[in-house]
């Protein structure tokens, strides 16, 4: 034992994951003991990091909490950057053991929650959207409840919209009857959230995303997607042909500023209530996309070909408000179309200052 009146200096060797204690005494005495790493500090679960989304989140927040105190987990796995930087966990969300599992080995106090089933492909397979986009989320929020995990991070969309609410600046609370399987699973959810929340304490917080634009990983099936898919064949083949009419407006966000927003709202202290809140940044059509894109390579061309993705987003608000936002938790966007077309490109190994 360390004479009381000497502390002993503790330090911890993250390679071998052993703990030193170094005595302050004559003899300078070291002690190496193995140490079950994973248990002493408060680690954050996203689930869903292979996806495009979940790729840039997990490395952003390996960036600012340490690459050992974030776990990604996909049902796959994810790309070399996040299978490389830090633990990786394959899991399977509709089952509860599993994230369990994780959550106890890691001793996971928060879960980003990004598995999901997207619009487009959930129009197709219907029954299997429901299943995952609810019980996934039923599952976090229960191990929530019985107080394993502190912090939940659960994204809705603007797809809890339908046609019959505002179509542009559509407020925070406003009529909500979504026309989509990925859309009622959405608005089932938030309500979900706001059940726990209220009956349980459960501290759950959520943003209504809009599409978001990215290059590091391929977007999971979205109505969303041909903002992402418009860059890839300007650049390989100077013309895209598009499935949105030339003129559908949709809500539109960088990633940067997506994963911005999601941390800044998860440190934010605890809000009384759930909010799941409208995020927007920018709206813009296919064709206001392809004039920023013809800025840099002005022999691009846009062609349409609308398929069943014009129906879904036709369904959706052009433009969002999201005052709330920008109230409670002072959200700003960076973002605007240049410079989104700029940070595509660019990202795209496009040459451009
Ligand atoms: P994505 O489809 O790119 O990624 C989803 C990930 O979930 C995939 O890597 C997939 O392998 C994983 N997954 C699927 N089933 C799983 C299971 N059973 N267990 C574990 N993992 C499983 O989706 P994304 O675009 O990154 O979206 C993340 C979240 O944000 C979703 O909730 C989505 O609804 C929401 N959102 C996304 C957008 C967007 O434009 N990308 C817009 C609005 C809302």
């Amino acid at each position: 034992m360390f004479p009381l009146d000497q502390t002993p200096k503790i330090s911890i060797n993250y390679h071998t994951r052993k703990l030193i204690f170094i005595s302050l005494n004559a003899h300078n005495l070291v002690i190496f003991a193995p140490l079950n790493f994973e248990k002493m500090t408060q680690s954050i679960l996203v689930i869903g990091a292979s996806g495009q989304i979940g790729t840039e989140l997990t490395l952003k927040l390996r960036q600012l909490y340490g690459n050992e105190h974030v776990i990604a987990s996909d049902i796959r796995n994810g790309n070399y950057d996040v299978m490389e930087s830090g633990p990786f966990e394959i899991l399977d969300v509709t089952k509860k053991e599993d994230i369990s599992r994780v959550v106890d080995k890691y001793a996971v106090k928060q879960v980003y929650l990004m598995a999901a089933m997207l619009s487009a492909i959930a129009e197709k397979r219907p029954q299997n959207a429901w299943d995952l986009n609810m019980n996934s989320l039923l599952n976090v929020l229960d191990i929530a409840k019985e107080k394993q995990i502190q912090k939940i991070f659960w994204p809705s969309s603007i797809a809890v919209f339908g046609p019959s609410s505002p179509k542009q600046n559509a407020p925070q609370k406003t009529i909500l009857e979504p026309s989509t399987v990925y859309g009622i699973s959405k608005l089932a959810g938030e309500s979900w959230c706001a059940y726990y929340q209220n009956k349980y304490g459960v501290d759950v917080r959520s943003i209504r995303y809009p599409g978001i634009i990215s290059y590091k990983t391929n977007p999971g099936g979205g109505t969303t997607d041909y903002a992402v898919e418009i860059f890839y064949a300007a650049l390989k083949r100077k013309s895209y042909t598009s499935f949105l009419n030339k003129d559908s407006y949709l809500p539109m966000m960088y990633m940067d500023d997506a994963i911005e927003a999601t941390i800044q709202l998860m440190e934010h202290e605890k809000f009384e209530d759930f909010t799941a809140y409208n995020l927007s940044a920018i709206s813009f059509s296919p064709k206001e996309i392809a004039k920023s894109i013809q800025k840099y390579i002005p022999e691009f061309t846009l062609k349409y070909k609308l398929d069943s993705r014009q129906k879904i987003a036709d369904s959706w608000p052009q433009s969002i408000d999201d005052s709330s936002a920008r109230n409670d938790w002072n959200w700003k966007h960076k973002f605007e179309l240049d410079d989104l077309v700029k940070a595509m490109l660019k990202g795209l190994h496009f040459p451009i200052s």
